[in-house]
């Protein structure tokens, strides 16, 4: 069994179905990468999987090293090794982004009521602020306070570094770099990816292949509305970029009239999906 075992997934918000059967295995020391358009339910995924409370899982199962993963609450998630980067990280005024990041690693590192030792945790957050050359001042700012739309992504890497994820969601991470950004965040993942200690899966969503040609995943999957349409090597990526989300959607756009009785819907004979 993968470290992750997402199966037949179906969520929704209010009355509002989004995930409609999603079917994923990763496991640590996997790269993998979701594209697909605006609305297709990549956020929700992530968001799931970490735990968000607002998203109501209707059926299917997600298992983590074996255990039921929607079973436990979001901070046991976190000291178990799972991690999201958010699309749209908040800020959190008053609370200094060392102050965070020192309760949160001493959290995932198992201390209960006392924090990491300062000296260690101000040694372990010097070396990972110069590595991912991010600006030395950003750990005396309050949490995404005032942050341009990279600095804030940069942050989410930060925090990445410091709490050594087993399984790392990724956001959009690489929306709103630069180029040059983009190259710094991907190159900040990868090294985190070859140092960890017991290794590290990567699940990274993006709207686009430039991350991609410097993350090179092992396993590129197609998302639209609500499933897993497609999964292949790195040149999906590629060819995603040349064709466009249309190309996606229009083989895979089900128009109502294709949905058979039993729910089915048969192109060239064979079921191509069955709608819920
Ligand atoms: P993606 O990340 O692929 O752009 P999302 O998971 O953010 O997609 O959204 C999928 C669908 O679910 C969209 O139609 C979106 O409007 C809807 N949705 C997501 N979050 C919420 C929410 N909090 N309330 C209502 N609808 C939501
Ligand atoms: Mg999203």
């Amino acid at each position: 069994m993968a470290d992750l075992d997402i199966r037949d997934l179906h969520v929704q918000v209010e009355e509002k179905v989004i995930l409609k059967g999603v079917n994923l295995q990763l496991s640590v020391g996997e790269i993998h990468a979701i594209m697909g358009p605006n609305g297709s339910g990549k956020s929700t995924l992530a968001n799931v999987l970490m735990g968000n409370p607002f998203y109501q899982v209707t059926s299917g199962e997600v298992f983590y090293k074996g255990e039921d993963l929607l079973a436990m609450a979001p901070d046991e998630r976190a000291r178990k090794g799972l991690f999201i980067a958010f699309q749209y990280p908040v800020s959190i005024t008053g609370v200094t982004m060392a102050s965070f990041l020192r309760a949160a690693v001493s959290a995932r590192r198992g201390y209960k009521q006392e924090l990491m030792p300062v000296a260690e945790f101000s040694k372990l957050l010097r070396s990972k602020v110069e590595a991912l050359k991010i600006d030395p001042e950003v750990p005396g700012r309050y949490v995404n306070d005032g942050f341009s739309g990279g600095e804030k992504k940069r942050a989410e890497i930060l925090q990445m570094a410091m709490l050594e994820p087993q399984i790392a969601f990724m956001d959009e991470t690489d929306s709103g770099l630069d180029i040059d950004s983009v190259k710094v965040v991907a190159d900040g993942i990868l090294r985190m990816y070859d140092e960890a200690r017991g290794g590290m899966g990567v699940l990274m969503i993006t709207h686009y292949s430039r991350i991609l040609q410097f993350l090179r995943p092992h396993h590129v999957h197609i998302m639209y509305d609500g499933r897993i349409v497609v999964s292949g090597g790195p040149e999906l990526a590629e060819e995603l970029e040349q064709h466009g989300y249309e190309g996606i959607r229009q083989q895979f756009e089900v128009v109502a009239s294709e949905v058979q009785e039993d729910g089915a819907v048969r192109r060239a004979g064979k079921v191509f999906w069955v709608v819920h």
